[in-house]
């Protein structure tokens, strides 16, 4: 076993949480346990396979040492604010320490009712797990901060949606769970002392340059905006769609947190949206940063009593801080669909001309993860234009924007066209977690209990910018009737 640590909500204040225990199951199971995950975190794989240990993972027993909890927080769902949710299907068990010594909140989700399940049924469904499970350790290998997986169990019990699932838990692994919904919970409260020890909680975490300064949470918002910046930046950069960015899906630490109906584009358009539930586009792949800037508006109201003593000073510090984020998203974007196009000192020159190539995307629905690996060969060599104008379907502006970006390349001192094809294809993944064959992977572990096709994606997935000769077929977008355009959480 790994040095358990109780995790320190219990010393921070008995407001964040409510004690509680997993709900039992009738028969766990482990379906995916993360080998390389487990060691970094000073847990044997083995011990974790065997019946004790998944007993511990499913919730069926306690592990030594811990108290698990489940957390309070609020939040702005879809813009209208709750000021109760809370982890309803989720219960933390305590703290691990990696070898660095980073510690990292070990996590159940869907391992059965808490104080805040409301009319929820605190369980999850497993094509769900599965997917949190393939996408979370896709986004760390892609480099993006993110929570991570660390197994799923399934309960031989049914948990009941549109239809009866077999249910599942996933074992989650965070820096921490702290979301802007915490904060909001408390400053609904008017709860000042909870909200200052939160965030002076945060700070020594997750920020811990900033705990000297004299003005350490107006720098903890600014620190905020900075992550959430990279995150979202990173995340387009990807054409990820987190599909749920509520505020209480907002995480201090700067970690994608909570994949629901989140998916990545295939055919690119700016306004595709995934989520079954949101109805209105609220978060679009092209409305994220906006959004984000929305969750940090939110904190730092909430964040506000913090700020200084006089409200006009507290006001204009807040925001400072949110009329900060553009400048820092655009920086941000700017590094990474520069070197996506091979042009790591990008200007806001190549952010225009990477502007022209997205709306000949939209309008040929070209493969938004397959455009960028063409344009990549196409750097490699003089003259091979052809996959790429046919990609960008043929047009005389397709043809303009390509001499437009070569002339750019060339302009570029240092790298050949070998070695920038090679730095282009090392952030341009050609493996991503393509909706239609996630689809096709749950629809075969519900029906017939076979993971061998999640196993394939996660194959591939773990290193996603090489090439997978046995399973290059998953690197293939969806024909126009294999398109999944609706996920479901
Ligand atoms: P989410 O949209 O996943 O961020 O969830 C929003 C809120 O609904 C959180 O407070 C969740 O804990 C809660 N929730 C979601 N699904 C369930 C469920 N099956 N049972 C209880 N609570 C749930
Ligand atoms: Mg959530
Ligand atoms: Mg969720």
């Amino acid at each position: 076993m790994g040095a358990w640590v109780d995790h320190r909500y219990h010393e921070l204040s008995d407001r964040l949480f409510a004690p509680v225990a997993p709900t039992p199951v009738a028969a766990p199971e482990l379906l995916l346990l993360n080998v390389p995950l487990a060691r970094r975190l000073g847990l044997d794989p083995d011990w974790l396979a065997s019946p004790e240990g998944v007993a511990c993972l499913a919730g069926n027993s306690t592990l030594p040492g811990t108290r698990p909890v489940a957390l309070a927080y609020a939040g702005h769902q879809f813009g209208h604010f709750s000021p109760v949710l809370g982890d309803g299907r989720a219960i933390l068990l305590g703290e691990l320490e990696d070898a660095d010594g980073q510690r990292f909140e070990l996590q159940l989700k869907g391992s059965g009712p808490t104080p805040f399940s409301r009319r929820g049924d605190g369980r999850a469904a497993l094509g769900p797990a599965l997917r949190e499970f393939i996408v979370s350790e896709a986004m760390a290998a892609f480099g993006i901060p993110t929570t991570r997986a660390l197994a799923v169990i399934s309960t031989g019990e049914l948990v009941f949606r549109e239809r009866a699932l077999p249910g599942a838990i996933v074992v989650r692994v965070a820096a921490s769970h702290i979301r802007v919904g915490t904060f909001q919970f408390f400053a609904a409260r008017g709860d000042r002392a909870s909200l200052q020890l939160l965030a002076d909680d945060v700070i020594a975490r997750h920020y811990p340059d900033l705990a000297g300064s004299s003005d350490r949470y107006g720098d903890l918002l600014d620190a905020v905006a900075e992550r959430q910046a990279r995150l979202v930046a990173a995340w387009m950069a990807v054409g990820f769609v987190h599909g749920v960015m509520n505020t209480d899906n907002v995480a201090l630490s700067g970690e994608t947190l909570d994949y629901g109906p989140c998916a990545f584009l295939d055919a690119y358009h700016p306004a595709t949206v995934f989520s079954a539930i949101d109805e209105g586009g609220r978060y679009a792949f092209a409305r994220q940063p906006q959004m984000a800037a929305f969750a940090l508006a939110r904190l730092a109201e909430a964040m506000l009593p913090l700020l200084a003593d006089n409200e006009d000073a507290a006001f204009q510090r807040a925001q400072g801080a949110v009329d900060g984020f553009a400048a820092r998203f655009a920086a941000a974007y700017r590094a990474a669909i520069g070197a996506k196009l091979g042009l790591p000192a990008a200007t806001d020159a190549d952010v225009d001309l990477s502007r022209r190539l997205l709306d000949l995307m939209t309008a040929s629905a070209a493969d938004f993860t397959m455009t960028f690996r063409d344009l990549g060969d196409a750097a490699g060599f003089e003259g091979a234009d052809a996959p790429l104008l046919a990609r960008l379907g043929g047009t005389e502006a397709a043809t303009t924007w390509i001499a437009d970006w070569r002339a750019r390349l060339a302009a570029t001192p240092g790298a050949g066209p070998a070695e920038t094809r090679a730095a282009m294809h090392a952030v341009n993944p050609l493996f991503i977690p393509r909706n239609h064959r996630l689809e096709a992977a749950f629809t075969a572990a519900v029906d017939t209990g076979s993971l061998a096709e999640v196993r394939d994606l996660l194959t591939v997935l773990a290193d996603p910018y090489a090439e997978h000769p046995d399973h290059a077929a998953l690197a293939v977008p969806p024909e126009p009737e294999e398109r999944v355009t609706r996920t479901f959480c």
